[in-house]
């Protein structure tokens, strides 16, 4: 028997009380530092499988850092802002985002598999730009107009937050303009919450007529273990073309041993290294920020020690260029 909760629903799969999650790990919220305030501002919540994959008794397990409220995220730092990719500017139409050429970003949920404290959607006004379901139909219409459009972004938030039935129901609607090609899924689910690569997911990436790119979001070659593996694999069977982009963190990856393994792990599993982002400067982020210059070192670092196609661009964003914009040039 599955042990059942009183809502009837099976045992649960996220934690969101970060005290919940200290007890687990045999933790101090000392220790942590750990800020209620910042909870509130930008809730705590993580799957179980990607709780299981922290170490107990670790202040400063890469894993825990990317998800835990710390003080930190309380200071205010000159150049941290709110909407540091001025998305709000770009969002000619809620919910659409349309930055580069050919490409068109629909965000389709707020909701995630897990809060990364270094979102840079962390204070991002879902809901009084009011974009979610109610204006897709509506944007959709827009992109159907646009016949420079050849590839739609799905985001959020996470994609993969809504139901399979809504997904299946979203990308009929897009299968149905002739101009689309691509369909570009980015996720974490499939490694922080794997259980959720199902049946029914499956089949909507094997039925498409669209090639289908998804790009993952896995910042550490721990975030990868047996569970993750195994729909990564399933995933791959539907043959579409799985990315990786990452986001340099101090203290989680910024080392080239680190990046080499996490390249390493991505390659076993047939993902292509493809982003290691530049931090946006979100407010409360600011203790994750890796300088330019240790970053050009890290990245030079790693170059000479991988194979190219193993190596993913170092970018950032800036507001207004056309497209990422790598840090320095080789
Ligand atoms: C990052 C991003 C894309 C995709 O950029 P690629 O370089 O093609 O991966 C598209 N639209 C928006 C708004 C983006 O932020
Ligand atoms: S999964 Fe992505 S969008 Fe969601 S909180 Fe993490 S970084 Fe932000």
């Amino acid at each position: 028997m599955i042990p059942r909760n009183p809502t009837g629903n099976q045992t649960k799969t996220y934690i969101t009380d970060p005290v919940e999650l200290l007890e687990r790990l045999n933790l101090t919220s000392q220790q942590m530092f750990f800020s209620a305030e910042a909870a509130q501002q930008f809730r705590f919540k993580a799957p179980i499988a990607y709780v299981d994959k922290i170490q107990a008794g670790m202040p400063d397990d890469p894993l825990l850092l990317q998800i835990f409220p710390v003080r930190q995220e309380l200071e205010s730092v000159p150049g941290y802002i709110k909407d540091p990719l001025a998305e709000a500017d770009s969002l000619f139409q809620p919910g659409l985002l349309q930055k580069y050429d050919g490409r068109a970003l629909l965000l389709v949920t707020p909701g995630c598999a897990i809060n990364c404290r270094y979102c840079f959607r962390r204070h991002y006004p879902y809901d009084d730009k009011g974009h979610m379901w109610g204006q897709i139909q509506n944007n959709i219409q827009l992109i159907k107009q646009d016949n420079s459009i050849s590839e739609v972004i799905l985001s959020g938030g996470d994609p993969l937050s809504l139901s399979d039935t809504r997904l299946g129901e979203l990308i009929a609607m897009l299968e149905s303009i002739p101009h689309l090609k691509r369909l570009r899924i980015h996720s974490r689910f499939p490694v922080v919450a794997p259980q959720r690569i199902n049946d029914d997911f499956l089949d909507i990436l094997a039925d498409s007529r669209f090639q289908i790119v998804m790009v993952l979001h896995i910042n550490h070659p721990r975030e990868i273990a047996a569970d993750s593996q195994a729909s990564i694999e399933k995933l791959r069977k539907t043959e579409i073309i799985l990315l990786n982009q990452s986001v340099l963190l101090k203290g989680i990856n910024d080392n080239a041993e680190t990046l080499k393994q996490l390249s390493e792990i991505l390659i076993e599993n047939h993902i292509i290294p493809y982003y290691l982002h530049m931090l946006d400067h979100v407010q409360g982020s600011a203790h994750f920020e890796v300088s330019e210059s240790d970053a050009v070192q890290i990245h030079q670092q790693l170059r000479a020690i991988l194979p190219g196609y193993m190596l993913p661009h170092l970018v950032r964003e800036v507001a207004g260029e056309k497209s990422k914009l790598p840090v320095y040039a080789c």
